[in-house]
């Protein structure tokens, strides 16, 4: 079997012009010759406006159907649409994981009033005031929509908390006070409690909202015919839910195999291994750390010790669960995560996650096709198609890793039969030019190899000892291949 390689089909600043799902169709069969298999596709449910990215979801199961918040179609396009390109997709061998946000809700139809207390942002046990009536946006009635797909209405009951108090106009975290209502205790512990995020805070404590939300989910992957979620800030929602919410939506839409990414954003492996044990390994989650270990190697340059770049990451502790990618639609300039990764690094952070035995990498949009917005950034689709070509048909086999310099690493892949002529050397320098001497095989002496990326001009001719001495130019990757 191939390699399995995920494409975020987005970036935050696209242009709201209703073309997305076109474009995807479009790209479909392009995407799969460069060897994608799955692609995380956006949030496409209506959202609080109809260029907003689709994280102030509104309505869950409004997929650009109903003329609700001023508009049918959603930011990338309507329903049909969306199916089309799903379609085309799967026409191709594409695997279609759908974001889904479940922490919380944005655009209410009317307000509500009900009981609150005012919390301390910087840690929100501490409460501020005496409970006070206020007035919270809350309700939800899809007036466009009425009872399509499910008669379910939202009140200020199914929710957590709130930010604004329409009496006074102030913005402030309010736990909104009710029977059993509590921030739930099995989220991440910043802040006292981070249950609250933003918006409307969907409660999970609350039995109909755990049904509506499980029900949403099993229509939704039979609706779009989905392969897989990528659930958006798992840190503020309730454990046991995930857990159910997998469980039940991959029995009633009978796909045991229904595929799960996760973001749960923080910079330490501890708190990754910790959730995706709370979750009984039952999903995938992104390699913050790996992230954050590429963001501040760019920065750094020669006087990073890229000896430890892998060293306390998840795709180094749980290689199975572990989702490698370089940068996203949050880390990206100007949004809420933002942690770049500097340009010249990009190539030899997509070589360390594509050519890496282990890890489920994934390719960001902007990275592949550019970033649009008021700083536009080109796309680096010339080196990562040749990357990407690497990864489909010659990084295979068991690795051999040199992680043994501080600005220069390499490892080798040996190959495999089911893949002829595969296997590849990988060389990494964030400093001076460099070289290392890496085994490849006694069967390969006599052979030549090239620089696939064509930083190096000259070829290497394999030892009888199975060795070539490789090289590669500061600053840069090369990353070499048997010459055909
Ligand atoms: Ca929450």
């Amino acid at each position: 079997m191939g390699n399995h390689t995920m494409f975020q089909y987005f970036e935050w600043y696209l242009e709201n012009d209703g073309q997305h799902w076109k474009r995807l169709k479009e790209d479909a069969k392009e995407l799969a010759d460069i060897g994608i298999t799955a692609l995380w596709i956006p949030p496409a449910y209506k959202a609080i406006a109809q260029g907003d990215v689709g994280y102030a979801t509104y309505d869950l199961y409004d997929l650009g159907e109903f003329d609700q918040k001023g508009t049918v179609r959603t930011k990338y396009g309507t329903k049909e649409e969306l199916k089309e390109a799903i379609k085309e997709l799967h026409r191709h061998k594409i695997q279609v994981y759908l974001d889904a946000v479940l922490n919380h809700k944005a655009g209410a139809d009317k307000t509500e009033r009900f009981m609150a207390e005012e919390v301390d942002s910087e840690n929100r046990m501490d409460v501020l005031t005496e409970p006070y009536e206020i007035e919270g946006w809350t309700s939800f009635l899809f007036p466009g929509r009425g009872d399509k797909y499910s008669d379910f209405k939202w009140n200020w009951c199914h929710f957590t908390g709130t930010d604004i108090n329409v009496d006074t106009g102030k913005n402030a975290i309010y736990r909104i006070i009710g029977e059993h209502k509590f921030w739930s205790d099995e989220v991440d512990k910043e802040f006292g409690n981070y249950d609250y995020l933003m918006f409307a805070d969907i409660d999970y404590e609350h039995p109909e909202v755990y049904n509506e939300i499980i029900k949403w989910g099993a229509w939704i992957v039979s609706e779009l015919e989905l392969d897989g979620f990528r659930l958006d800030a798992i840190k503020h929602i309730k454990r046991s839910f995930i857990m159910d919410f997998l469980t039940k939506v991959r029995e009633a839409a009978n796909k045991e195999d229904l595929y799960v990414v996760a973001e749960y954003w923080v910079n330490d492996i501890m708190a990754l291994q910790e959730t995706l044990e709370s979750i009984d390994h039952g999903i995938d989650l992104f390699d913050v750390a790996l992230h954050y270990k590429f963001h501040e190697a760019a920065k750094a340059g020669k006087d990073y010790d890229l000896s430890k770049i892998f060293q306390d990451t998840l795709v180094e502790k749980n290689p199975i669960h572990a989702v490698t990618f370089v940068d996203n639609h949050d880390s990206q300039l100007g949004q809420s995560l933002e942690s770049w990764v500097e340009d010249w690094f990009k190539p030899l952070a997509y070589g360390m996650i594509l050519l890496w035995k282990d890890g489920y990498p994934c390719v960001f949009y902007g990275d592949y096709y550019g970033i649009g917005g008021e700083n536009p950034l080109d796309g680096k689709k010339d080196i990562l198609d040749k990357l990407l070509y690497i990864r489909k048909h010659y990084a295979y086999g068991d690795q051999t890793e040199y992680l043994d310099h501080p600005n220069v690493i390499g490892w080798v892949r040996n190959g495999d039969l089911e893949f002829e002529d595969s296997g590849c050397a990988v060389l990494i320098s964030n400093g001076d030019d460099g070289d290392k001497l890496m085994h490849v095989g006694e069967e390969r002496e006599g052979e030549v190899w090239v620089d696939y990326l064509r930083g190096i001009e000259e070829e290497v001719i394999i030892g009888e000892d199975g060795c070539g001495l490789f090289k590669v130019k500061g600053g840069s990757i090369s990353v070499w291949i048997k010459k055909s």
